[in-house]
This record gives structure tokens, sequence and C-alpha cells, in this order.
């Protein structure tokens, strides 16, 4: 017998062994098993109850909604094997303390978004958004098809951590100012609320970037703690009634271009999970990915009409002389970034490369396509 059938013989046994074990629930979790690929580890006998906390309040619209919805997707398809309990922001911890909690193992799942952990990784923020940034289908293409998720494995892999794409706000709106913005000057001094490195582009071009927590924007704007802030989109920002408290309702948002929301794993407690469970959670983070967005997407537009029908709110376009400085903050703004961190250089670089790759083909489709369709 030559070499080949002879490891050909030996593979067939131990594919045969495994596969038999598994099938009355008996096979054993070892690392050895775990790296053939191609031979499926089952175990039918243990049930996982997993932790999962999320920056969002309990039952937060669509969000909140979906992590549920995650839930029990996976509980159905493991056929009740695997359980995730959600808990709200400050339920089990506080809103931002998920990326510790995870990576620790004190919990094995949180949802949020990347850039939130922009304090513990600088470069975080590539895999939500950045000013000026990819929208969501293009963030999509990078991750799964572009090398995006590659790079994100690897920059989170020293903290015991795994991000994945759970969501998408899509694109987001500008904002509610108290008073019109026709030129650069009008950022001059102007105190908003806008969090990240999108405040870092506007502290740039001359405004007061201030961190104001969600349940506190409405009070601040009403009286005058704020003179403008973001948060999401129509849908959002009617709920939080923001509409009441500001007169100019300016797009489009480009501090948020398609923000990408992470489902935060723990690295170690996924690879112990059987390949079943394992791929049952990814799929439900995939179809969590592709409802977030179309919800967005649809109540967004339902609520943009009803916030057309407010007769104190004025809706705007940013001016090209704004957006042309904005943009230039932007860019300097994130060449910093690169030029003081080598993580944040290396995936600057890549979402650069990939953007430049897919937008020659977006300027002669849907660019002209959008511009001339009506
Ligand atoms: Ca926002």
């Amino acid at each position: 017998m030559n070499d080949n059938k002879i490891a050909r013989r030996k593979f067939l046994v131990k594919a045969g062994t495994v596969s038999a074990l598994a099938a009355t629930g008996l096979a054993a979790c070892t690392s050895e098993k775990k790296k053939e690929s191609d031979v499926p580890y089952i175990n039918f006998n243990k049930k996982y109850r997993w932790k999962m906390t999320t920056t969002w309040p309990p039952n937060f619209p669509i969000t909140g909604e979906g992590c549920k919805k995650l839930t029990q997707w996976v509980k159905q398809m493991s056929g009740g094997r695997m359980e995730i309990i959600v808990y709200g922001a400050g339920e089990l911890i506080p809103a931002l303390e998920g990326f510790d909690a995870v990576s620790n193992g004190a919990v094995e799942m949180n949802h949020g978004a990347a850039y939130y952990w922009a304090g513990k990784l600088a470069a975080a923020p590539f895999f939500t958004a950045v000013p000026f940034g990819m929208n969501a289908q293009q963030m999509n293409s990078w991750i799964i098809s572009g090398g995006g998720q590659a790079l994100w494995d690897e920059v989170y892999a020293p903290f015991n951590l795994m991000g994945r794409m759970c969501g998408n706000t899509g694109f987001q709106m500008g904002g509610w100012y108290n008073k019109e913005i026709n030129t650069l000057d009008d950022l001059n001094g102007l105190k908003m609320r806008i969090p990240g490195l999108g405040g870092k582009v506007l502290a740039r071009a001359g405004g007061t970037p201030m961190l104001v927590s969600g349940g506190e924007i409405y009070t601040n704007l009403e009286r005058g703690v704020l003179d403008a802030t973001e948060w999401i989109g129509p849908y959002h920002d009617y709920l939080l009634g923001l509409h009441q408290v500001a007169k100019n309702y300016y797009y489009p948002g480009w501090h948020e271009t398609g923000p990408v929301l992470e489902l935060l794993i723990n690295k170690e407690k996924f690879n112990e999970l059987p390949s079943d469970l394992q791929e049952i959670l990814l799929t439900a983070c995939s179809r969590s990915n592709e409802w977030m967005l179309s919800e967005f997407d649809y109540k967004n537009g339902v609520y943009l009409k009803k916030i057309r029908e407010v007769e104190s709110v004025s809706i705007k376009q940013f001016p090209k002389e704004v957006m042309d400085g904005l943009r230039v903050a932007a860019k300097e703004t994130l060449d910093d970034l690169a030029a003081n961190d080598p993580v944040s250089q290396k995936v600057y670089k890549a979402y650069n490369e990939f953007r430049k790759v897919i937008s020659s083909y977006m300027e002669i489709g849907e660019k002209i396509f959008y511009e001339q369709m009506n």
C-alpha cells in the first residue's frame, strides 16, 4: 500500500469513529478533533446557557428587538440546546463595559458597536463607521468579501475576542440644530452632542463636541446646554422627541454613513462550542445583520414622512462649503489616527484600498443612477 492509500485509510477510520460517536452524542470535545474542519463535532447532550449584555436599553427599538430575535432563532435552530439570556444596558454591567466583560469571560457576548471600544483599541471605529466612510452595503462587502473580517479577527485576537457584524443602522441623519448652518463659521463654538471620531472632526472644524447620553439629549437641547445633537435617523430621532426641541434637521449624516452593529463574542467560549452551535450562532448573527438594516431603512422612511409633517421643523441639506470643510477635517483626523497607531494605520490602509476598488464601479453605477432617477 502506498503512502497516499495509508493516509486515506487512516483518515476514513478516524472520520468513521467521530461520526459514530457524534451520532450517539458521545463525541468528546478535544482540540485535535475540532481542528478537522470537515468533520462536524456535535454533542446533543450538553446544553449551553450564555449571557449577552447589550449597549442598548432593554427592548430598545430595532437593536434591542433584534437581540431578542437572535436569541429566539438560536434557541429554535439548536432545538433548545443553546439559550442566550439578554441583559439591557445597566442590568448586569454598565452600557459601555461590554468589551472587558466579554474579554474576561464574565459574559459570553455583548451587542453594541466596535467604535465604543476606541479607548481600548484605537482602530476599532473602522469596524463600525468613520466620518465620510463607507455605507452599509460597502461595509458588508468589505467585512464579508474584502478581507475586513480577517483584519477584525486579527486586531481582536489579543483580547480573546471576536467581532461579527450583527446589524447596521444604515445611513444616519446629520442631526438637529437650533440655528442654521450656512457656512463653516457657523460651526464655530457650536456645542453639539456628537461622540467618537465625528466629535473630533467637529472640534477640528471649530465646534465643541459634548458627551451626552441618549437619555439626557432632549433636556439638554431644550435648555440650551446643547446647540445641536446627532442621534440616529428619523425613526429613533422622532421617538426621542427631538422634533419638539430643535428647528433644523440637517442631512446627510457625514459622520455615520452606515455604522455596523457588533456581536462581540468571547473567543475561547466560542471555540468550546460544538461545531453546529457555532454555525447556528453565526447564522443567526447574519440574519440579525440583515433584519436590523431592513428595519432601519423601512422605519426611517415612514418616520421621515411624519417629521416632514411637523410645521416647526425644516429639513435642510448641509451647504457644499460646510461638507467640503468637514471632509477635509475628517481626512486630517483619520490621517492623524493612523500616524499615531500602527494597528490603525494597517486597518486604514486596507479600508482605503478596498474602498478604491469598489468605488470605481459605484461611481459609474449607483451614483449616476441616484442622481438621475427622479
Ligand atoms: Ca449617531
